[in-house]
């Protein structure tokens, strides 16, 4: 039988990893938010077990906009109910330690902004605002979601139209390219890279810890259930991120790394 590497799954090990990181890069995905009360993509409980990925594409919502709507209803509710949980708290924890530089995150939840987060790069946008296609306004979704019950598909409220989106990169939209390059630039000159929550199957999202992978940092990666980059891990910790996150943090901290 093949004995894992040691130390692969220590947590001591990962905290010296963290403790001595000065311009670390954490990559979040749906995973770290599911404590929140937010479902993810795949995985177990996933939403796509359930649901169709085609009602997140942007021919979808073209398509028929109440459709949509009427999908995204309930989403929409659950996602603006969502606070932080203690491992969005972890990471500005360690932002604030001078371990980490920036979160990159594949969500769309904005939990890592409300936590305090000062450096975050969304990757795929914000869920919580909603941009009107037609004229380009932009309101928060809150006031969309409280026009439905009498308004579907909902309007804009400057211009009539209907094509009223959350400010989320849908399947078959571009990514947004600022935060793209500046996230595969943060990748590229880090000294860790620590995946937390995310299957690592959405590409081209995936591509940044690989990226700091071959520009030669370590890689800790967190998550329920393993993921395709396993084996290019320094460390693999398996469980939840509302426990480990904490704990990692608190380690780093007694491993005497930042302020
Ligand atoms: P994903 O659903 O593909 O994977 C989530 C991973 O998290 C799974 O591997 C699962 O095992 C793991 N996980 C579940 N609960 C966990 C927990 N408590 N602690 C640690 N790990 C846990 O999500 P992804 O990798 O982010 O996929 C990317 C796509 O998902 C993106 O397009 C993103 O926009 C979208 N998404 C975002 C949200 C959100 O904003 N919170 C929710 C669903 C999907
Ligand atoms: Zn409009």
């Amino acid at each position: 039988m093949v004995q894992p590497e040691p130390g692969r799954t220590s947590l001591a090990r990962a905290a010296a990893l963290v403790a001595g990181a000065r311009r670390g890069v954490a990559f979040t995905g749906a995973g770290i938010s599911q404590e929140s009360g937010i479902q993810t993509y795949r995985g177990q409980g996933g939403l796509w077990n359930t649901t169709s990925p085609r009602t997140s594409s942007i021919d979808f919502f073209l398509a028929d906009p109440a459709a949509y709507w009427e999908v995204a209803r309930e989403r929409g509710t659950t996602l603006l109910a969502a606070r932080p949980n203690a491992a969005h708290q972890a990471l500005v924890e360690l932002e604030r330690r001078g371990n980490l530089a920036a979160v990159v995150t594949q969500n769309v939840d904005g939990l890592h902004l409300i936590a305090g987060s000062a450096a975050v790069i969304e990757l795929h946008g914000n869920g919580r605002e909603v941009v009107c296609l037609d004229c380009g306004n932009r309101e928060p979704r809150s006031q969309v979601q409280g026009r439905l019950p009498e308004e579907l598909p909902p309007r804009c409220p400057r211009c009539g139209g209907i094509h009223l989106k959350p400010a989320a990169v849908f399947f078959g939209e571009a990514m947004p390219v600022e935060a793209t390059s500046r996230a595969f630039d943060l990748a590229g000159e880090c000294d860790l890279m620590l995946v937390v929550g995310s299957s690592l199957a959405v590409y081209p999202a995936a591509q940044v810890p690989l990226v700091a992978h071959d520009a030669g940092a370590p890689l800790i990666i967190l998550n329920a259930e393993p993921t395709p980059f396993d084996d290019l891990a320094t460390v693999v910790l398996r469980g939840r991120a509302g426990e480990l996150l904490p704990e990692l943090t608190r380690a780093a901290a007694a491993a005497g790394g930042g302020s």
